[in-house]
């Protein structure tokens, strides 16, 4: 008998799942719900494409329509899913109502927003999917400044590009270094250094606390008393697992979807993967461990249970004024050890016990090292696995 699957959401988790799943079996009915469009496109790839002139539509890779002939899935686009009724095994959305034997809940995560005061406090933009990107672009017209808020990778990497396209950039946080959650300080020292080289202005130990109109953009305030006028502003503070649609139809979450190693939920026949989901414990907002959850996920929809098992999963920082990859520890307790030959950067981060590598940070000629180093860390939810009950 086919089963029906219903997917929501068309991101990269969404996706590449409908694309193992048809792997594995060309009989599965299955039905893909998103408020986007349902076009495939790499996200990451937001970050670093205004350098290179690119429109959204140039980042489609692969249109919903083709990309529904081609998998034998119904894409439902431009639909709000409303509800989940995990008793009827139906989801509610805009489009109609949709009957499931399996849903997988692949929401994503949303954009942070900063509380500010001011009377232009609406007017931070963020960049999450291809439509926020076609109007950031839309709106850089013209535009000569530009604030960043969040001296994160996504803020980092959008900071270079903007360089890159010849338009001024500060960028703002809190923290006294960027990548602050990521970097040691020595490694983090020397990204900054390299990014102001390539002209970012970094503003670092203040919050911006108001958004007043100015004529033309706005006056960013700060809580240390400065501020400036900028044509535009991102806000890039981080993000947060989409989780209300799964907490109101009663499954349990966390920071994220919370599920097991076959990424099940707490509900039966409900599943999550991808920005929303916290696996066993972990919320990992990356798109290596998208592509592993995926052909577990897809194995165990079609009958064969299969626990996710991720390898360690480092990520590339698209700054080409200085190449980084981050494996980032897991475990706390443990020691950096930091090593600098000629421009690149190496750091190891040893485990509680002194002994095992559990984290690594390579910056500039250094990067090259990222296969052997990745080979040497165990990756989160290695290990022994039960079976499934
Ligand atoms: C600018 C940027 C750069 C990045 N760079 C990197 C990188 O270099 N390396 C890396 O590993 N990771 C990177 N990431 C993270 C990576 O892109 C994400 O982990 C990944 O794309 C998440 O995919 P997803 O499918 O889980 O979520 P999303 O892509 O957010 O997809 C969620 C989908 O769910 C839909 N949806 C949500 N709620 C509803 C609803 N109620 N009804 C209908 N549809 C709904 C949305 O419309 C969307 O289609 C980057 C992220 C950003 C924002």
């Amino acid at each position: 008998m086919t089963r029906r699957i219903v997917i929501i959401g068309s991101g990269m988790a969404g996706i590449s799942l409908a694309r193992e799943l048809r792997r594995l079996d060309d009989r599965a009915e299955m039905v893909l719900l998103s408020r986007e469009p349902g076009d495939f496109y790499s996200k990451p790839a937001l970050s670093n494409a205004l350098a290179g002139g690119k429109s959204a539509a140039a980042l489609v890779l692969t249109p919903a329509a083709r990309l529904a002939q081609d998998l034998g899935v119904r894409i439902v686009g431009h639909t709000e899913v409303d509800a989940v009724d995990t008793g009827a095994r139906e989801v509610h959305a805009t489009a109609g109502s949709f009957a499931y034997d399996a849903l997988v809940l692949a929401m994503g995560a949303s954009q942070r927003r900063l509380p500010m005061a001011g009377e232009e406090a609406d007017a931070m933009l963020s960049v999450n999917n291809l439509a926020d990107y076609a109007r950031f672009r839309e709106r850089l017209q013209g535009a000569r400044r530009v604030a960043i808020i969040g001296a994160g990778l996504i803020g980092c990497e959008f900071a270079n590009d903007l360089r890159l396209a010849g338009i001024e950039v500060d960028v703002h946080d809190v923290a006294a270094q960027p990548l602050g959650r990521l970097l040691p300080a020595r490694a983090a020292d020397m990204f900054r250094r390299r990014l102001e080289a390539a002209g970012v202005r970094f503003h670092l130990g203040t919050t911006v606390v108001r958004i007043d109109p100015a004529e033309p953009g706005h006056v960013l305030s700060t809580s240390t008393g400065t501020s400036a006028r900028y044509d535009l502003v991102l806000c890039a503070i981080g993000l947060q697992p989409n989780i209300g649609l799964a907490r109101d139809a009663g499954l349990d979450t966390g920071t994220g979807i919370r599920t097991d190693r076959w990424l099940r939920s707490s509900v039966a026949d409900v599943y999550a993967l991808g920005d929303c989901a916290e696996v066993e414990g972990l919320v990992l907002p990356y798109v290596l461990p998208i592509t592993h959850g995926a052909k577990a996920l897809a194995r165990t929809l079609t009958g064969e249970p299969t626990p996710v098992q991720y390898p360690a999963m480092p990520v590339v920082v698209k700054t080409p004024a200085c190449p980084a990859v981050i494996c980032p520890p897991l475990q706390p307790g443990g020691a950096w050890s930091v090593a600098v030959d000629g421009d690149g950067l190496r750091a190891i981060y040893l485990g509680a016990d002194g002994e095992t590598m559990d984290g690594f940070v390579l910056l500039g000629s250094a990067v090259k090292e990222r296969m052997s180093l990745a080979a040497r860390v165990p990756g989160p939810l290695a290990g022994t696995v039960l079976p499934m009950l």
